[in-house]
């Protein structure tokens, strides 16, 4: 008989955004859309060349607000809306497809594709707008300091006050579309199993961080991960006295 689960928390990575069009990292030999990642996600790589930094993530900004959730991204949103859970959603990715799809309770730490941030004072500009090396800063006024507000190589991961608790308190943690390469988001799974998490993966090939995990599914997110939430939910039913 399945757990009832009262906190859930739900770590994603690119894969989840694979059937939505969206290129994982490591699909093409560690190249981004086509771009080595020294070059456009490390903090040495902006400071080289902001010019092209600014150009690949504008770039990726257009394909991004262009694409669709697809149906794994919906089916959180309906175990959100029928699981009677405290269910939070820590993603890798810096599209915004989760809240396309009315996820709640999205924490992205690695950024926003659509978040720029000034370097002089910190605002955080949100735009689906070209961003450049001459863009001004709405609250300081001071030209040329915006940054994508993505998470380079190297930089401190956002949100991860909140993720420590949801780490410590959740019950079932649950991965998707991750390969486990990139830390600290690939140790996450190793404090919530300490603190007596079930764990579980949903992925197409064997990740590196796979004896971590109680269960492994292998497949499209996008077929195996609906299956899974109706199971949950269902499971609920079966539990009435829980
Ligand atoms: P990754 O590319 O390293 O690994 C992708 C993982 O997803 C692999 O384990 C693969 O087996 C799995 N996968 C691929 N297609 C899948 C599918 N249809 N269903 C289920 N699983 C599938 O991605 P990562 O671990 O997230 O690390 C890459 C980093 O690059 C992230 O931190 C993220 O910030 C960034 N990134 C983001 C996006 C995005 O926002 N959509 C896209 C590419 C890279």
């Amino acid at each position: 008989m399945t757990r009832i689960y009262k906190n859930i928390l739900i770590l994603t990575g690119a894969g989840i955004s694979a059937e939505s069009g969206l290129a994982t990292f490591r699909s093409s030999n560690g190249l981004w859309n086509n771009h080595k990642v020294e070059d456009v996600a490390t903090i040495e790589g902006f400071e080289r060349n902001p010019a092209l930094v600014h150009d690949f993530y504008n770039e990726l900004k257009v394909e991004v607000q262009k694409a669709e959730p697809n149906p794994a991204h919906f089916a959180l949103t309906k175990l959100q809306q029928e699981y009677p859970a405290e269910i939070n959603i820590v993603t890798q990715n810096v599209d915004t497809l989760h809240e396309k799809a009315g996820n709640k309770n999205v924490y992205h730490i690695h950024g926003q594709i659509n978040q720029a941030v000034c370097l002089n004072c910190g605002h955080v500009l949100e735009t689906w707008g070209d961003v450049d090396t001459e863009t001004i800063c709405p609250q300081c006024e001071v030209s040329g300091m915006m940054k994508p507000n993505i998470v380079f190589f190297g930089e401190n991961l956002l949100c991860m006050d909140k993720v420590e608790v949801f780490l410590r308190k959740c019950d079932l943690f649950i991965s998707i579309g991750t390969s486990g390469v990139v830390y600290p988001a690939a140790g996450f799974v190793q404090t919530a199993k300490y603190y007596g998490a079930d764990t579980i993966e949903f992925t197409l090939d064997m990740t590196a961080n796979n004896y971590l995990f109680d269960k492994h599914v292998l497949g499209k997110a996008g077929e195996t991960l609906p299956k899974y939430v109706d199971e949950l939910i269902t499971s609920l039913k079966k539990n009435p006295a829980e």
